[in-house]
């Protein structure tokens, strides 16, 4: 049985200052992770975890993150300034972007970030702009099928980002000769997978490319980014990842190949977006309408604006009804938001306790790419983001869009003067 952070007491007393339908994250159990991370790679004296911002992007929440020792991950000109707004520094900052607009570099470059570049076409761009920094970071793709012990595979062969294996050599000694100092390696080959072995994984396939490029180029090696990737449980039957056992792995590795190498004082960065938040954020709604043609429906007060995973990716996230967790799953409902849209449901099918109009319902698991990814089509609003304090009190850490923010572009005339 998956539980929710919030009851329905907590519920019907928050929705006073705050309607539904909105986003609320849990402060104790995102630092609780954190630091549950750190410990895992505490062995690395190096190792730091750079937050994917595009996962949760809310200053409130990248400052909790930045006390709990974390940097920021950004691939966007948005994403550098809010992390240049809380503080994040020189050191704090990985930029992993791929086709990279013009000017962004140079932004990354003035806030001290690593700047992680995604093809070999991108040293000239970069030089070009800005000149190149003192530590470069390069995304390597090592083509085909890569698979786990396990058989879950992804198939970077068919993914845009990343260098080859040659170019990454090509691309260290162009770099060098430019004069850059000390390197990174990155890469992304696996999405939202809770195998253990990912991460050692492709921390063995990494070691041993440091290994090589160090031994062609002479390069100084200073830290190797595994990057997002590691999955949550968002059905009831998933089992959470054993963060200690993968830290292990990656250590296990470390040791087998970097530290004969004479390697041991590379770092290890992370980049994890969904397993930093994931859980640790739902989507409160409220039953609004019932629907009986030929199935059950329960329409609530969000769509698909408010949390898009389900419309495109067919992703489930869990559903608790407050106040019915220990009824029976006697019905079975497609839950659905109000976009004139078909793939507008959070669940399809879902065997669910009676709901009635008035209850409101806690969509799972929706602390990354949740309220990130919304949009805002049929002019619907996005909604408010709250978080849930250690002390039990709830802060507003992003009030809900209204008609004047969704007409703001229309300012440059007097039309829709009225509404704005
Ligand atoms: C999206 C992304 C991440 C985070 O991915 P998660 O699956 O949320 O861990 C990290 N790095 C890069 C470059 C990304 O694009």
């Amino acid at each position: 049985m998956k539980s929710t952070f919030v009851t329905k007491e907590m519920v019907e007393k928050i929705v006073k200052d705050y309607p539904t339908p909105f986003h609320i994250y849990d402060e104790k159990g995102i630092r609780n992770n954190a630091r549950e991370l750190k410990k895992a790679f505490a062995w690395n004296p190096g190792f730091r975890e750079y937050f994917a911002v595009k996962a949760t992007p809310n200053p409130y929440l990248l400052q909790i993150l930045k006390e709990e020792g974390c940097g920021a991950d950004c691939s966007s000109m948005s994403e550098l300034l809010l992390s240049e707004a809380v503080g994040m520094g020189k050191g704090d900052i990985m930029f992993s972007s791929n086709e990279t607009p013009n000017g962004e570099f140079t932004k990354a470059k003035e806030l001290g970030a690593y700047i992680n570049l995604d093809d070999i076409t991108h040293i000239d761009f970069l030089n070009e702009e800005c000149g190149v920094p003192e530590v470069v970071c390069m995304r390597y793709n090592p083509g085909g099928i890569y698979e786990l012990e396990n058989g879950i595979m992804d198939n970077p062969g068919d993914a845009k980002y990343g260098c080859t294996r040659e170019q990454m050599v090509e691309g260290y000694r162009k770099l060098m000769a430019l004069g850059v100092k000390e390197f990174g390696i990155h890469s992304f080959l696996v999405s939202n997978t809770t195998a253990a072995d990912y991460y050692p994984t492709l921390a063995r396939t990494l070691f041993e490319l440091a290994v090589e490029l160090k031994e062609k180029t002479g390069a100084k090696i200073k830290f190797i980014n595994l990057s997002g990737g590691i999955g949550i449980p968002y059905r009831p039957e998933d089992k959470k990842v054993d963060i200690m056992a993968v830290g292990e792995g990656v250590r296990k590795a470390y040791e087998e190949i970097l530290v004969p190498a004479g390697m041991g004082d590379v770092a290890i960065f992370t980049e994890l977006g969904r397993f930093m938040m994931g859980p640790y954020g739902a989507l409160v709604v409220k039953a609004i309408h019932e629907k009986h043609i030929y199935k059950e429906y329960i329409g609530v007060d969000a769509c698909a604006v408010n949390l898009m995973r389900p419309a495109m990716y067919g992703a489930y996230h869990h559903i608790t009804v407050l106040g019915k967790e220990n009824e029976e799953p006697e019905y079975i409902y497609d839950v659905v938001g109000s976009l004139c849209e078909n793939n507008d449901k959070f669940a399809i099918d879902r065997k669910l306790p009676k709901i009635d109009r008035g209850d409101y319902l806690v969509i799972h698991d929706t602390g990354a790419h949740g309220f990130s990814m919304g949009y805002n089509y049929n002019g619907k609003l996005k909604s408010a983001e709250l978080l849930l304090k250690e002390d039990g009190s709830v802060k507003m850490i992003r009030r809900a869009e209204t008609v004047k923010d969704y007409f703001a572009t229309f300012d440059f005339d007097d039309l829709m003067k009225p509404y704005l």
